[in-house]
């Protein structure tokens, strides 16, 4: 997971310059007549963000054609992202765009290596109606971390996966995913996660959530394969000139130079796994 600043935009602004598009009048007007209700369920995530508590908003578990607030429908709220947010003909746009140009280095925050292309809801826009332009609940996220997300909304904090905009802090700073060496032929790696023992059990499920919500294990070990690839002919020189002590020296400082980046990346786990490995440093990597 990749920390990111909190998007600055103004729940109410965004609401508006989404319904601000709409031709129907009738509609038009039903919408802006619940934008209080709106602002208060901007004003609830931003309360409970920052403390790990969204998953204490209550969900709206009903159908499409149910009233949510005011004389909205879910169906009509979610519709204020569909079409009046993500075309590139609304005005709107302008906002999506921006929100998605905000990745670290255009990279996906939940994965950390895909390419971010589009807004996940955090929150379930299906669930979670009234958030479904709520800035804050709008994370940049790669096409994978989006559509491979699992349906079920956590009840507990505990289940709950870590948000960019708010889980910082010892998420980030502490190293909690690892790697171990198989001994196949070629390499292969297998990542896990390990919090630091003095964590509180919360944190400590809920970066397990994060890794299984996004199927990390089996991502992560595809990214690395080719970059193991790769690696082959690098370590092959340090060890025809200098031996194995000098692949594993490399495989140190790339470890190093990788945490220094990113505590919590796959290259990081990676090279820290092959460095670790006599085995590997002493010609598995052939
Ligand atoms: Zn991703």
């Amino acid at each position: 997971m990749r920390a990111m600043t909190a998007p600055g935009y103004c729940p109410r602004e965004v609401y508006q310059a989404c319904t601000n598009s709409v031709s129907d009048p009738g509609l038009r007007f039903r919408l802006n007549a619940v934008v209080e209700s709106i602002v208060q369920s901007g004003e609830e995530y931003l309360d409970k963000g920052p403390t790990g508590q969204l998953y204490s908003i209550a969900s709206n578990e009903c159908d499409n054609d149910t009233v949510v607030t005011g004389h909205v429908t879910k169906k009509e709220l979610k519709d204020v992202y569909s079409f009046h947010m993500v075309p590139r003909t609304k005005p709107a746009r302008s906002i999506y765009d921006s929100l998605v140009a905000s990745a670290p280095f255009g990279r996906c925050p939940f994965c950390g290596f895909g390419h971010a292309t589009t807004l996940d809801h955090y929150l379930p826009k299906s669930k979670f109606p009234k958030l479904s332009v709520m800035p804050l609940n709008l994370v940049p996220s790669c096409k994978d971390c989006n559509s491979g997300k699992q349906a079920r909304t956590p009840t507990t904090e505990e289940e709950q996966s870590l948000h960019p905009y708010f889980d910082q802090s010892h998420f980030v700073e502490c190293q909690w995913l690892f790697a171990r060496v198989l001994q196949t032929s070629p390499v292969t790696l297998q990542f896990f996660v390990s919090p630091p023992n003095d964590w509180s059990e919360t944190s400590k499920s809920r970066v397990h959530a994060h890794f299984d919500e996004f199927r990390l294990a089996a991502r992560y070990a595809v990214e690395s394969s080719s970059q193991l690839a790769c690696l082959r002919d690098t370590l092959a020189i340090h060890r025809e000139i200098n031996g194995a002590e000098a692949v594993k020296q490399h495989l140190n400082i790339e470890a190093r130079s990788s945490s220094l980046q990113y505590r919590n990346s796959w290259q990081t786990a990676m090279f820290q796994a092959l460095a670790n490995s006599d085995w590997y440093c002493n010609g598995g990597f052939l």
